[in-house]
C-alpha cells in the first residue's frame, strides 16, 4: 500500500544526514497528506514552526496554503499532499543552496515515485527551479503548464511571498483556477471547488 511505503520512506529519510542542513534543524520534515491524492503541492523547505512541529506548512504561510487549498476544494487530510524540495530547515530560513537541493532530491523523487500524482503545483522559485531548471523564475513562468512524462506542473507563488506581496494574490488565484480546471479534466470531472464552480452546462 502507498501509505505503508510512504511511512517506510519517511522513516528512512528521518535518519538522513546527507547534507549539513540536518546539523542545525531539529529534524526532518517529510511531508504529509492523502497518500492516494493525485495532486501534490511542493514548497521550498521547512520554516521555524515546521521545524518545531516536524510538519510541512504549519506556520503563517501554511495557514494561507490551507485557505488556498480550501478555495480549490482540496484539503491535506483528504485529497492533497504537501511536501518541500528540502526536508530540513535552512538556518534563518535562507534559500537552500544548490548542493543541498541536489542532496535532498532523491528523497523528493522517491516521494513522487510513490505518490504518482497527476499534477504538481510548484510553490515559489525554489520549487520551480527544482523541477524546471535554474533559470526559471516564478514571476516569468507562473500560470504556464509544463509537462514532464506523465506529470503536469504548474508554477505559482509561494504563500509566504503572497503574505509579503498581497497584490500577487489575484495572479496566484488565476494560476490555481487553471489547476482546478486541469484537475477536473484529468482527475475528477465532478470536483467541487466552492470558490470556482464548474460552468453550468444548461
Ligand atoms: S535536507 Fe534532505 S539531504 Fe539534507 S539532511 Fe535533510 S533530508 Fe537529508
Amino acid at each position: 500500500m502507498i501509505a505503508d511505503d510512504l511511512k517506510r520512506l519517511a522513516e528512512e529519510v528521518s535518519l538522513c544526514h546527507r547534507c549539513t542542513l540536518r546539523n542545525t534543524a531539529r529534524g526532518v520534515v517529510f511531508g504529509e497528506g492523502a497518500p492516494t491524492s493525485r495532486i501534490v503541492f511542493c514548497g521550498e523547505g521547512p520554516g521555524a514552526e515546521e521545524d518545531r512541529l516536524l510538519r510541512p506548512f504549519v506556520g503563517a504561510a501554511g495557514q494561507l496554503l490551507d485557505k488556498m487549498l480550501a478555495a480549490m476544494g482540496l484539503d491535506r487530510n483528504h485529497n492533497a499532499y504537501i511536501l518541500n524540495a528540502v526536508k530540513c530547515r535552512p538556518p534563518g530560513n535562507r534559500v537552500p543552496l544548490p548542493e543541498e537541493l541536489m542532496q535532498c532530491r532523491p528523497h523528493l523523487d522517491a516521494q513522487i515515485a510513490l505518490l504518482r500524482p497527476a499534477i504538481i503545483v510548484l510553490l515559489g522559485t525554489t520549487a520551480i527551479q527544482t523541477f524546471l531548471g535554474p533559470k526559471a523564475r516564478v514571476t516569468r513562468i507562473h500560470g504556464t503548464w509544463h509537462r514532464q512524462q506523465d506529470l503536469w506542473l504548474m508554477p505559482t507563488y509561494h504563500p509566504a511571498a503572497l503574505l509579503r506581496n498581497p497584490q500577487w494574490k489575484i495572479a496566484a488565484w488565476s494560476d490555481l483556477k487553471q489547476v482546478i480546471d486541469k484537475y477536473r479534466e484529468i482527475v475528477d470531472p465532478d470536483h467541487v471547488a466552492a470558490h470556482y464552480p464548474k460552468p453550468s452546462t444548461s
